[in-house]
């Protein structure tokens, strides 16, 4: 299988001669790659700052984001996003985020019709949809409203988890038209998210089935709503056809939730989410792309610094939890193990154990998609990072089948991120990859060649 995204399906045929332009660019940077014998390590190798890019397209959800979880690494998280062409189909990319942002501001605005899949069972910042008809509600100051909810929603996560955060942690995007009030509140917090988008809903429910019962009784009390004055809270109710309700869509906290990204909007209406007038977080001084940065913090289920994070949760009695964010990878690993096929080409395995001898590969791991094998070996820990040996963690390769290459990756949380140079495979391995060639990969190798 080919890396990208067959340009014309995805953007459109006006978008193809920019992609071709691209991939001619990228063709040209690889000549200059230098590719040496396995045995030449080269102990000066260089970390590479940023992943190396990588597209690929579903029809179906659940093999878009099995992909996405399989391919992603420590630092590298690749994310799924649902692109909806003009007849509602709706097609499923998985890339690295500031790639598809890339791709996003070159496309026109009336075509971005984007969202973000929320994995299930993944951590997610804290969101919330507001929405009201404006009609209805003439006298409304949805921005005032917005940031009472802001208010209150701290609060509740002071209450329960002992957590602090602000506005300034909230990103206020706003995709409101003539008739109706929109928006999107993403909690980016720096220290802590959520398990999962369920606990999310757990919390929002709770904090809106309070308002409902705090709002209505005369006398009422509670740890954290008798902090606001009244007026404040009942502001928050809205007219609706089927009566009143608080402005918050509580359906948004469902299975792999679709939920749109910055600077999209739906089908022919001309609904952008812009960054609020109001929104107040606090940016990075110096920004490298403004956009990007709007764009990459707003996601509600990416998270790269995930090292530090603190995740709030809700045990089965409804108690307020917190986890590291390790113990609950371990935790979902524990939960659900992975089956993976093991590396089909028997002359490629033996390859890679003369290389690593005296070490042994333990276990290896066809990534069938992606073309990608992965060998975990145990007893030779030369890790090109360091250039030398680790004394306790292990190192392994990836075999990319399409490319005939294979690099060197580490399991030392000192070397996360690192990726050695390619290496070309001999003649002799990559012969039996030739059989494996679908029409559909020669079809891509034609297209390719025609840049
Ligand atoms: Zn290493």
């Amino acid at each position: 299988m080919n890396n990208s995204i067959i340009p014309a399906r995805f953007y459109g045929h006006s978008l193809t001669p920019l992609f071709n332009e691209r991939a001619k660019k990228v063709q040209e940077a690889k000549k200059h790659i230098r590719y040496s014998d396995p045995w030449d390590i080269n102990p000066r190798a260089r970390p590479l700052t940023s992943p190396s890019p990588y597209k690929q397209e579903f029809w179906k959800q659940n093999e878009a984001l099995a992909n996405a979880a399989e391919l992603s690494e420590y630092d590298d998280i690749l994310c799924c996003f649902v692109f909806q062409d003009e007849n509602e189909r709706r097609r499923f990319i998985v890339t690295y985020p500031e790639d598809f942002w890339t791709d996003c501001e070159r496309m026109p605005l009336e075509k971005r019709v984007f969202y973000e899949v929320i994995p299930e069972l993944s951590p997610c910042f804290l969101y919330y949809d507001l929405e009201f008809e404006v009609d209805l509600n003439p006298d409304k100051d949805g921005v005032r409203m917005a940031q009472t909810l802001i208010h209150v929603t701290c609060e509740y996560i002071a209450y329960h988890w002992k957590c602090s955060c602000d506005r300034r942690a909230v990103i206020n995007l706003d995709s409101s038209r003539p008739g109706k009030f929109s928006k999107h509140l993403i909690f980016s917090t720096s220290d802590f998210a959520f398990s999962n988008n369920y606990h999310v809903g757990y919390l929002v429910k709770m904090i809106c089935s309070d308002l409902v019962d705090y709002v209505s009784r005369e006398s009422a009390q509670h740890d954290v709503l008798s902090k606001f004055s009244k007026e404040s809270l009942e502001e928050l109710f809205i007219e609706t056809n089927k009566g009143k309700k608080l402005f918050v869509d509580l359906n948004v906290y469902t299975k792999n939730r679709h939920f749109r990204v910055y600077k999209a909007t739906k089908w022919g209406k001309h609904s952008h989410l812009q960054q609020a007038p109001e929104c107040q977080y606090s940016w990075p001084k110096k920004p490298k792309s403004k956009e990007m940065e709007i764009f990459l913090n707003s996601l509600v289920s990416y998270m790269p610094r995930k090292k530090k994070l603190q995740l709030l949760s809700f045990d089965q009695d409804k108690k307020s939890k917190i986890l590291s964010y390790s113990q609950h990878t371990e935790m979902k690993q524990n939960y659900a193990p992975k089956e993976y096929a093991k590396s089909p080409y028997p002359v490629l395995d033996k390859y890679i154990s003369e290389l690593i001898k005296p070490g042994k590969v333990r276990d290896s791991k066809f990534f069938e998609i992606r073309q990608l094998i992965i060998y975990e070996i145990v007893g030779f820990r030369y890790c090109e990072n360091i250039g030398r040996w680790h004394k306790s963690n292990n190192v392994y390769y990836i075999v990319d089948i399409v490319n005939k290459t294979m690099y060197q990756k580490c399991h030392d949380e000192d070397c996360a991120g690192f990726i050695s140079d390619p290496k070309r495979l001999p003649v002799e391995v990559t012969f039996y990859f030739e059989d494996e060639c679908d029409p559909l990969f020669l079809d891509l190798n034609d297209y390719n060649a025609k840049d």
